[in-house]
């Protein structure tokens, strides 16, 4: 039977949850989507008025299915972690069962089971402030939307996940390098992020026998990229001094996810794969 896949983190067609969406159909797998709920509505209705026909086209001409978008917040974990404030927001309050427990126990219900989980989001409130400028809120909350959200997706989702499974998240090289620009803590949450890769990839592989890799991307103008406002800056730097000269495409990165979920990376895990067209190896530009 085909795999199924739920991708946490597509609200358009313009970032890396997207791409990897449609190399996981073109392999052959169901896809199913969390999308953060205040993105929900203009995301279907965009959907549903044939905005992203043009992106859904696969390989073999036929169009991506998305089985079912389920409305996700991935910074609660269970209703009870919800304040009375967000509970009641509009964009809120018409959407049910979002929190990571929910969307499990729904996506249980609907399906029984999944085979891959990915984590495609991140969300850093104070990004555009330095480090050294950056409030307590706003690096807790960068950790709380872009690694926690990890911890607690594996820890809801892995008991409904097949063994011989594969979960993905997606990094950045700010973790390990000084990248000015990447503030408010996101530096932080990817070094997080990382290091979890590898304490889970143990943890998860010994007891639900899943692999977890994380994959450091190259920039890509997606929306969450322009919310930062470097974006084309990086772009143009990695376009000059990685070893591969060419704009990194979303779809290579999508396909490097498809081989890791697949079982032609079944002895993979706990591992960081770089896919940026090599800029990681420079040590100075030339
Ligand atoms: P994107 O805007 O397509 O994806 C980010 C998604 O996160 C959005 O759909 C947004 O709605 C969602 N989101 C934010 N907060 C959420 C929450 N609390 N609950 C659920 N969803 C939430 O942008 P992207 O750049 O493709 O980002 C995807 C991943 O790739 C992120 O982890 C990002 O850090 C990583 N990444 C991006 C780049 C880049 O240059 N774009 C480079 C390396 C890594």
């Amino acid at each position: 039977r085909g795999k199924r896949a739920f991708i946490a983190g597509v609200a358009d067609d313009h970032g890396y949850g997207w791409a990897i969406a449609k190399s996981l159909a073109a392999a052959g797998a169901e896809i199913l989507v969390g999308t953060w709920v205040p993105a929900l509505n203009i995301f279907e209705s965009n959907f549903r008025r044939g905005k992203f026909d043009e992106s859904r086209v696969l390989p073999d001409g036929s169009l991506m299915k998305i089985t079912k978008v389920y409305p996700l917040d991935a910074v609660y974990d269970t209703p009870e972690d919800v304040p009375e404030d967000v509970k009641t927001n509009k964009r809120y309050a018409g959407s049910s069962k979002w929190t990571v427990k929910e969307v499990a126990e729904s996506v249980k219900e609907d399906f029984g089971s999944i085979d891959i989980l990915v984590h495609s989001l991140a969300n850093g409130p104070e990004v555009s402030k330095p480090l050294l400028e950056t409030s307590r809120y706003g690096y807790l909350a960068a950790i709380s939307a872009s690694s926690y959200s990890y911890v607690s997706l594996l820890q809801h989702f892995a008991p409904i996940m097949n063994r011989g499974g594969a979960t993905i998240s997606l990094t950045y090289i700010a973790s390990e390098r000084i990248i000015p620009g990447y503030g408010g803590g996101m530096s932080s949450a990817k070094a997080a992020l990382e290091s979890d890769t590898q304490v889970l990839a143990f943890e998860a592989g010994r007891k639900h026998g899943i692999r977890v890799n994380t994959i450091s991307a190259g920039p890509l103008r997606s929306r969450a990229a322009k919310a930062i406002g470097f974006i084309d800056m990086m772009i143009d730097y990695s376009s000059e001094n990685a070893p591969l000269q060419k704009e990194l495409s979303a779809e290579e990165v999508g396909n490097a996810a498809a081989f890791l979920a697949s079982p032609l990376a079944s002895a993979i895990t706990g591992t960081v794969l770089y896919v940026d067209n090599g800029l990681n190896a420079m040590g100075v530009g030339v």
